[in-house]
């Protein structure tokens, strides 16, 4: 019998190319989401990809009575847990929803794991934990540092919450993931990030400038100590990043205790050469102009992927140019997301 793995947030951006590589790789898959912030087409596109469909259950990791039921159901082998609200600018207007959402729905969901004796767990936490580090590459074992808004200290705050955990029960076996900016789509131009309203993250933005449906492109200072004077981001193909879960998934069903392992390239680009590059893979002019800076970001940030490499044998395959022309072709085949 293949593994059975719940995916929590699923059918959200990242859960969803994720949930394409386990089924592709045999294993069992069910998807909890309540769908805040996406759409149960995802799962139809899903099946057209890889031809099979995950079980699907519309929920909320803060509803202990539906994860124990769902938990009755099925044998996990291990969960994944993606679920959470992401947006950094909301986090600061609405801080208590994120606390709510991400922690007590994060404790609620490792309660009912450890009554159901699941204790693999692979979590989403982000470079943001690193605060904002003087030296770069960034590398696993650098202190992590009091986070710039609510939605940071949601995944600084889970992480300690797992470190304690771990320490009290040695049966957990646990993975944060800290990724660096994920960017990209799936190769099919079938799923892929279909945010709300208007987009906070780069890529989005610029899609969505290319395809005419934004005017311009705010660039958020230009007068960084960088090459260029624009921030500097390691950004990661999505497709490479559900790869890194399946291997971050063996590894801790083979050691216990937990572990931490940058997600990125090891690669730094400027706002502006991302939009040089937007440009070749599309086709598309990206108008921009430069202005202030936004609060809270930081001049640069790349990983340090060595760590990743060595104990997961996983590094990032794709390069800049195909996660363009893949964000690119998910935009233009799909103007209103989902909807369309
Ligand atoms: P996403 O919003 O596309 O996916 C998150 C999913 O979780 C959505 O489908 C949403 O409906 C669901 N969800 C939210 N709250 C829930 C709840 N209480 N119960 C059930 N489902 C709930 O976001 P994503 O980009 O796929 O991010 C996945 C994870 O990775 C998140 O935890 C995010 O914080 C983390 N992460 C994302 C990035 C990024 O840039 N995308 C970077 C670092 C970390
Ligand atoms: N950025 C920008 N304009 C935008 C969105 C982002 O100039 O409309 C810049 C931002 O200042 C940062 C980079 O693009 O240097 C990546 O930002 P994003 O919000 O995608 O990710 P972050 O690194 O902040 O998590």
């Amino acid at each position: 019998m293949s593994e059975q793995i719940l995916v929590t947030g699923g059918t959200g951006y990242i859960g969803s190319h994720t949930t394409i590589a386990l089924l592709e790789a045999g294993f069992e898959v069910v998807v909890l989401d309540n769908l805040c912030n996406s759409s149960v087409e995802s799962l139809n596109r899903i099946e057209r990809i890889c031809g099979k469909r995950p079980k699907f259950y519309q929920a909320d990791i803060r509803d202990r009575k539906a994860l124990d039921q769902i938990f009755a159901e099925y044998q996990f082998n291990s969960v994944l847990h993606f679920a959470g609200l992401k947006a950094v600018g909301e986090s600061v207007q609405k801080p208590l929803d994120y606390y709510e959402n991400n922690i007590s729905g994060s404790i609620t969901l490792f309660q009912a794991m450890a009554q159901a004796n699941v204790f693999n767990l692979v979590f989403s936490s982000s470079a943001t934990v690193y605060g904002a580090p003087t030296e770069m590459p960034i590398r696993e074992d650098f202190p992590t540092a009091a986070p710039t808004s609510p939605y940071g200290s949601t995944k600084l705050t889970i992480e300690v919450i797992l470190k304690d955990l771990a320490k009290s029960d040695q049966q957990w076996s646990i993975a944060l993931l800290r990724y660096f900016n994920p960017v990209g789509a799936h190769q099919s131009g079938l799923i892929g990030e279909a945010p709300n309203g208007l987009p906070n993250n780069l890529l989005p933005y610029i899609s969505q400038v290319a395809i005419g449906k934004l005017h311009e492109l705010s660039v958020f200072g230009g007068d960084y100590s960088t090459p260029d004077g624009t921030g500097v981001r390691d950004y990661i193909h999505v497709q490479d990043l559900a790869d890194g879960h399946l291997c971050a998934l063996k590894a801790i069903s083979e050691d216990a205790g937990v572990r931490v392992w940058n997600l990125g390239t090891g690669i730094g680009y400027s706002v502006l050469e991302i939009i040089h590059a937007f440009e070749q893979a599309s086709g598309r002019p990206v108008p921009y102009k430069l202005i202030d800076r936004r609060s809270g970001d930081i001049a640069e940030c790349w990983a340090d992927p060595r760590k990743a490499a060595s104990e997961l044998g996983w590094t990032a395959k794709r390069g800049l140019i195909e996660m363009m022309a893949d964000s690119w072709r998910w935009q233009e085949n799909n103007p209103l997301g989902y909807a369309s």
